[in-house]
């Protein structure tokens, strides 16, 4: 029987899998070193582990990527700036090579095997570090002249309710400059997990990422929202964002999708990546 193999791509670790679905995964982590060495190291812990009956492999990759290329493109990590890892992959592996970013993986993973199955118009976002989105719609991964950058949409920043600027280098008070991790810790200037469940930093975050759902609700109309991330573990935020997108749409949207966290946990990624590999077979 024919396996994939499964790559998410991270600035900090790889993680690979090899299998055909949840069931049956196995997987580890690589920290990410120079692309050749990492590169090389995933290799052959996916040629050893699928023994021979390896037919595609995915890519969920961090980025921002260039998707037909195939390339990380801007990242400051200058080792890795428009290195062809799709590429290095598929020669090394002789199999064919599905690419992505990180989130349009994962929303593909929860879609086949996880919060989002059974849907055909889903979003999922990722609130961490940065703020990453990831978008099925009409049962297709959401491209176009390039991949969505949901982060950075704009939304409404009162700077006498607060005066923190904001984080993004390219745009400042964007979303992800606004109700990222690194954002919630300059602004509070402490750590988000330091803070109180019952910190008013959660209302305001919850308000922030209701402001962008609003706009990816009105475009996208998805019939579910996945929200992961380190942020998120804040478990609360999931009503709090549900009862401000409420209070921003409900007066007009008659059906608001339900917000959620995904299910596949700390293996969204890899079974993502798993997933795309699946659309090559
Ligand atoms: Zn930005």
């Amino acid at each position: 029987m024919a396996i994939f193999g499964g790559i998410e791509a991270g600035g900090t670790k790889f993680i690979c899998g090899v299998g055909t679905g949840p069931d049956d995964l196995i997987s580890t982590r690589i920290p990410t070193t120079s692309p050749e060495a990492t590169v090389a190291e995933a290799m052959a812990w996916i040629a050893e582990k699928s023994a021979g009956r390896l037919s595609a492999v995915g890519i969920g990759s961090f980025g921002p990527v260039d998707l037909r290329r195939g390339y990380i493109t801007s990242t400051p990590k200058a080792a890795w700036r428009n290195y062809d890892l799709a590429g290095a992959i598929g020669k090394g592996l002789s199999v064919p090579v599905r690419f992505d970013t990180d989130v349009n993986a994962a929303v593909l993973g929860e879609a086949r095997w996880g919060a989002a199955r059974g849907v055909s118009n889903c979003l999922y976002l990722t609130v961490g570090t940065g703020i990453g989105g990831g978008a099925i719609v009409g049962g297709q991964i959401l491209h176009g002249l390039t991949h969505p950058e949901m982060g950075h949409v704009r939304i409404p920043h009162d700077s006498v309710a607060d005066p923190y600027a904001g984080g993004c280098p390219y745009h400042g008070d964007c979303l992800e400059g606004l109700a990222s991790g690194p954002a919630i810790e300059a602004r509070w200037r402490m750590p988000g997990w330091d803070l109180p469940r019952d910190h008013p930093a959660w209302l305001l975050e919850a308000r922030y990422l209701a402001l962008g759902i609003a706009n990816f609700v009105c475009t996208l109309s998805p019939e579910r929202i996945l929200i992961g991330g380190g942020v998120m573990r804040q478990s609360q935020l999931y009503k709090m964002v549900t009862g401000e997108v409420e209070r921003i749409l409900g007066a007009y949207v008659e059906n608001l999708p339900p917000i959620m966290p995904p299910e596949l946990g700390e293996f969204a990624g890899v079974l993502g990546a798993l997933a795309l590999a699946e659309q090559d077979a």
